[in-house]
């Protein structure tokens, strides 16, 4: 079949991904993009010299020989974008002062057995499951109709069925502990009863054995590198540009309207095939038609966790206040995440290492937290502004009390809500990892099914989530239209 021209809906990581490896084998790609840069969360914006990081703090590092390592070679992409290791994998706050969880497994467990000697026995399996999660993952798919698959791939036979909170409650006596282990919960979900304990091991298990990267200079510096080579390929980016419809008949999509944000007219644009890196809510409100386009087990497949960040300046670095670490964690008491529904949040000090983030003597952070659409959904915007200025507040007095002056050096904090999200990305109800990993099992399937002959996608919600999933959304949909895709694992 030819397929020679694409149209992209969204510039986010799927969306660049599959242009810029589409346009490198010869393809026509067009992307549009609502907003006036490229991206999506993948992007970062400018306050005087600085620039803030909107969405990718921490990725995974990279191994050799697999899916994506290729494919970020082809593309030339460790010439021209710096990626920058962070010193460990996340501080956390605990009744010893802050413990360091290092990005390698076995200096994890001494560090683990180190304060918890007790509960020496308990960390040594769970870290043995980090060892060899992977591996039994890289095999299953060979042992599934073996009758000895229970002794080939022991963690996923025994542990399909468990969520994160029942490994832990079976597993762990000290609650302290049990909240370092799953401090990053929010890489994935807000409750460990619903998270799935193999989805948070395996996604972990990419950080402790290959480290936790920031892109220097943020990750706008990747989404500005993509789109300079699909430019270079003569494919074209419509920036502020959004698509608001689409037409298909006999199963085969003919065109897709599109709205310049400056004005209320539509125009309409054609190719022979369409990419789509937007909310699939979205597409299936322009199908109108349960059969052309499935979003599998639809009840149970909810919009994931949203967050809200703060964003921050500060005239003298985090640390002269006692406050070091690129990744640190901190628990609230239930008294104190009563008072605004915080009951973690994560302080990330840009300064800690060398993130190309400032020009001027100003040192970058963010403090992240889980957060949902509906706390912020139907407010006024008076009562929206008083809420988001309480929590600024709210969460830099509990630093300021722990690290005092900190607060007093503090020159700009400004806070993103899920509803920021949501408007800028036109994410469903501001879902920053496609659909929810509540009760999900383990499994590499794509989440959308269609049965339109010339629609993909690739994006956060096709494939899965984070840098590295929506990254390789993008590399397999891309892979899949060239007519080279092999079910590899990365
Ligand atoms: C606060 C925050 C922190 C995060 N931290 C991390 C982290 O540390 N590590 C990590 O791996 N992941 C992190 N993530 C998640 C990660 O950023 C995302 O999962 C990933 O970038 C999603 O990529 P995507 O391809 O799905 O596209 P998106 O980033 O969702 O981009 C979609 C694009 O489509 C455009 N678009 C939508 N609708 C239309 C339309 N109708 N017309 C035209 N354009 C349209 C949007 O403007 C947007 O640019 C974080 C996310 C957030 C919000």
């Amino acid at each position: 079949m030819k397929k020679k021209s694409v149209i992209i809906v969204g510039s986010g990581l799927g969306g660049l991904f599959s242009g810029a490896i589409l346009s490198e084998n010869g393809f026509q790609v067009t992307i549009i993009e609502n907003h006036y840069n490229v991206g999506g969360f993948a992007s970062c914006f400018k306050r005087a010299k600085s620039r803030h990081e909107v969405g990718i703090h921490c990725l995974d590092g990279f191994v050799k020989d697999t899916v994506k390592f290729r494919e970020f070679e082809k593309l030339g992409i460790f010439e021209n974008v710096e990626f920058v290791r962070a010193p460990d994998f996340y501080k956390i706050k605990t009744s010893n002062g802050m413990i360091s969880i290092p990005d390698n497994i076995e200096e994890t467990e001494s560090t683990l057995c180190e304060h918890y000697p007790l509960e020496k026995e308990s960390i040594k399996k769970y870290c043995n499951i980090l060892n060899n999660i992977q591996s039994e993952i890289e095999k299953s798919s060979s042992f599934e109709n073996d009758p000895y698959q229970a002794l080939k791939i022991p963690i996923l036979t025994k542990y399909k069925n468990y969520s994160l909170g029942k490994y832990l409650e079976k597993n762990f006596q000290s609650n302290e502990l049990k909240s370092i282990l799953m401090a990053n919960i929010c890489f994935y979900h807000d409750n460990p009863k619903e998270l799935n304990f193999l989805i948070f091991m395996y996604g972990n298990s990419f950080y402790f054995k290959n480290g936790c990267y920031f892109i220097k200079g943020s990750s706008q510096t990747l989404g500005d590198y993509l789109k300079s080579l699909i430019e270079k390929n003569n494919g074209k980016f419509l920036l502020g540009t959004r698509v608001v419809g689409l037409e298909y008949k006999e199963s085969e999509i003919q065109s897709i309207q599109i709205q310049k944000r400056t004005n209320t007219e539509t125009s309409k644009l054609s190719a022979d095939c369409y990419i789509f890196n937007n909310s699939p809510y979205t597409v299936s409100d322009w199908i109108k038609n349960e059969s052309l386009l499935e979003i599998k087990n639809k009840q149970r497949q909810e919009p994931s966790i949203s967050m809200s960040t703060i964003f921050l300046e500060f005239d003298q670095a985090p640390k002269t206040f006692g406050l070091s670490g690129y990744m640190s964690y901190f628990m609230l008491s239930e008294i104190e995440s009563k008072i605004k529904d915080i009951n973690a949040f994560c302080f990330i000090d840009y300064s800690e290492i060398d993130s190309g983030l400032t020009g001027d003597n100003k040192y970058i952070a963010a403090i992240l937290f889980k957060d949902d659409y509906i706390n912020w959904f139907h407010k006024s915007k008076e009562e929206y502004l008083r809420i988001k200025e309480h929590t600024i507040e709210f969460v830099i007095n509990f630093l300021d009390k722990q690290f005092p002056g900190i607060k007093k050096s503090c020159t700009l904090a400004e806070m993103a809500t899920p509803l920021t999200i949501e408007r800028y990305t036109l994410n469903t109800h501001g879902a920053i990892y496609g659909f929810s990993f509540k009760n999900r099992m383990f499994s590499a399937e794509n989440f959308l099914k269609n049965n339109i002959s010339n629609m993909y996608f690739a994006s956060a919600w096709s494939r899965g989530a984070g840098f590295s999933f929506a990254s390789l959304s993008g590399i397999e949909t891309a892979r899949e239209i060239i007519g080279e895709y092999e079910n590899e694992f990365f």
